[in-house]
């Protein structure tokens, strides 16, 4: 996480002197400040209090860090929303991938919430034409659990930087495609490149606009 409760009840980001703990479950955290990636703290067993947290990426502290603390890792009964805008919307910045039941139970527990996910791996299997219609082979079915807003981050592709792409039709009937090695499963769906500037700047003011 990138902020921890400080002696006074404030947040604080983590530095080698600090000395702070878990905003949940009050555990003492440990700063970790290494070279590479941003510095944050984390428990001190391996196991951390919300069972929803994933390990902390590079990527995914580096999106946590475009919002104001005050919106960031917010507390919500067993669970800590990585952002909540400022309307309530939260959004669920995920590098892993998720079964079906958890990410009914995650939009079930949160009601009002948006998805990034992050697609830098699945990305080459998404093609778009027009800008707007999308195939995606070899996707993801468990992400046709979702039923609120999906944006997808693929940041690392270089003609992309810089835009988020947003779902705004995903065709949950799958079809099988087949060569001679593998079958695989494909979708397809409308959607829109939005300027992930925007869309921050959405999150903290309103909830983004999204048909699904
Ligand atoms: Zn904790």
């Amino acid at each position: 996480m990138l902020y921890a409760r400080d002696e006074k009840g404030g947040r604080v980001r983590a530095t080698t002197a600090a000395r702070a703990s878990c905003p949940q479950c009050r555990a003492t955290v440990i700063a970790k400040c290494g070279e590479h990636v941003i510095h944050h703290w984390a428990h001190k067993s391996s196991e951390d209090c919300d069972a929803w947290s994933e390990g902390e990426t590079a990527w995914h502290l580096e999106w946590k860090q475009r919002f104001p603390a005050c919106r960031t890792e917010v507390v919500m009964g067993d669970h800590r929303a990585d952002v909540v805008g400022v309307n309530g919307c939260v959004l669920e910045i995920q590098h892993s991938a998720l079964s079906s039941e958890v990410i009914r139970e995650r939009e079930a527990f949160y009601g009002n919430m948006v998805w990034l996910w992050d697609a830098r791996s699945f990305w080459e299997r998404i093609s778009v034409r027009h800008g707007r219609m999308f195939t995606w082979t070899q996707w993801r079915p468990t992400m046709g659990a979702c039923s609120l807003p999906i944006f997808l981050d693929f940041q690392t592709v270089r003609r992309a930087r810089g835009v988020l792409f947003r779902i705004d039709r995903l065709e949950r009937a799958e079809w099988q495609s087949k060569d001679s090695a593998s079958t695989w499963t494909s979708t397809r769906g409308d959607g829109e490149y939005v300027k992930t500037g925007d869309f921050v700047t959405d999150i903290n003011w309103k909830r983004p606009e999204v048909l699904v």
